[in-house]
């Protein structure tokens, strides 16, 4: 057994480094344009595939990582950076994670390296569950998946919404439902390769934040995929629908596999947001001056700052625990991946907003990023499921009851 220690391997400090200088050389000096104009940051993203930080190799790298705190890391550096950005960089890495979760490794080397596709030509993933009418109720989806036999294809009907990087990815990973009476263990997840007939695009949202990341529809009008693309394949899907008509338990449901992976990198993006926020208004409380001195010579902007160093501190511990049990197959006996996210979302909002409490009227207009980081920090109590959610999820598992 080894020794207990929060020390960073060699090779993870040398990531924390190269991810740190792209976020601080290429993605700060972008992020109030690209907040503004609502795009697609397709330049930065172009930078990011010709150093390799957008690329199936690295993003194998983060997953693979012994101690799993590569992905963490690069998360948090990069939405330090700013958090819109990193999730037009990262966000393909959510439709991989759903291959990775629920595929088998064949269907993994055929599409984890088209989600990324090469610097001369980027491709993007994206991974969609949510509908106009589930979103925290995965269990309800109405996208159904229907086997045509004679032809060895799925036929997929329905709409998705607020979809990352929906309708603009080459490769869709899609829960669909195939036996709606089973609820989510009658779901499965499908690849939609580039150029399918009957995938197109539809609205593309207007947000509060993360505004560089592409939110929208995406409709799904008899979509016809062949066999291969279910993955996990057939006969697997066939037992585990097999053992919930019989009532039997079962471990494993496409959504939430994918989830369970995902959420501690969710979690440290909200890190990232909260630490920049933190180190800017900590240099700005020892620049300005207020009745004759510092504003931090005051206890009650001091305080503040320790708090949020505090909450931001114990935000890390949250979720390099949860990758780290996630990457090791410990199981989340308490919730641990949903007490990550929900921490460090939570962290997120509150430290903006202190952010700007210290810088006064500063803080509350667009010449500062504060204003912008407080808008970006919100959608971390709410996508990959909202607190609510990850409380029902952490209060189910400590107590052992149905809790609704
Ligand atoms: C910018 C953005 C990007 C997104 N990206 C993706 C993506 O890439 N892929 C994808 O599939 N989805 C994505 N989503 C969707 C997101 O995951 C959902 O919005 C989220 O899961 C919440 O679902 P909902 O909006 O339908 O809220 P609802 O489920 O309608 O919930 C409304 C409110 O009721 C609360 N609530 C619901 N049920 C309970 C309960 N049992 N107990 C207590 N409170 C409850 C919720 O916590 C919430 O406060 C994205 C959303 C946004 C805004």
């Amino acid at each position: 057994m080894s020794e207990f220690s929060l020390d960073l391997s060699e090779d993870q400090l040398q990531i924390q480094k190269w991810v740190h200088d792209f976020a601080e050389d290429v993605i700060r000096p972008a992020a109030h344009e690209w907040d503004e104009r609502e795009e697609t940051p397709w330049p930065i993203i172009e930078e990011a595939a010709r150093i390799g930080l957008y690329s199936f190799d690295f993003m194998t790298q983060c997953f693979f990582d012994p101690g799993g705190l590569m992905m963490p890391i690069a998360n948090e550096e990069l939405a330090w950076g700013d958090a819109g950005i990193g999730l037009a960089i990262f966000g393909s890495a959510l439709g991989l994670a759903g291959i990775v979760a629920n595929g088998t490794p064949e269907q993994l080397g055929e599409w984890g390296p088209q989600c990324f596709g090469t610097p001369e030509k980027i491709q993007m993933a994206a991974f969609a569950v949510s509908e106009p009418d589930a979103g925290s109720d995965v269990s309800s989806l109405r996208t159904r998946a229907v086997y045509d036999q004679a032809k060895d294809e799925w036929v997929i009907n329905g709409t998705k919404t607020w979809i990352t990087n929906g309708g603009i990815a080459d490769i869709h990973v899609v829960v669909a439902a195939v036996d709606p009476e089973l609820g989510s263990r009658g779901q499965a997840s499908f690849i939609v390769p580039p150029g399918t007939p009957g995938l197109s695009a539809g609205q593309k949202f207007k947000k509060m934040g993360i505004r560089a990341s592409h939110t929208g529809e995406v409709i799904l009008d008899d979509v016809r995929v062949p066999g291969h693309c279910l993955l996990g394949g057939k006969e697997k899907l066939d037992a585990k629908m097999a053992r919930a008509r019989e009532g039997k338990k079962s471990n494993s449901q496409a959504a939430m596999a994918t989830f369970e992976a995902t959420r501690p990198s969710v979690g440290a993006q909200a890190l990232g947001i909260s630490r920049a926020a933190y180190e800017y208004a900590l240099d700005y409380a020892k620049e300005r001056k207020a009745f004759g001195r510092l504003i931090i010579e005051n206890q009650g902007i001091a305080f503040k700052l320790a708090d949020m160093k505090m909450r931001i501190d114990a935000s890390r511990l949250l979720v390099w625990r949860a990758a780290w049990m996630g990457r090791t197959g410990k199981p989340f006996v308490a919730g641990e991946g949903s007490m990550s996210k929900l921490y460090a979302g939570e962290t997120a909002v509150w430290v903006t907003e202190q952010a700007i409490q210290i810088m006064g009227g500063y803080g509350y207009i667009r010449e500062h990023p504060v204003e912008r980081w407080h808008r970006d920090s919100k959608i971390y109590t709410i996508f990959e499921g909202t607190s609510e959610i990850q409380r029902l999820i952490i209060a189910r598992a400590v107590s052992g009851i149905h809790i609704k």
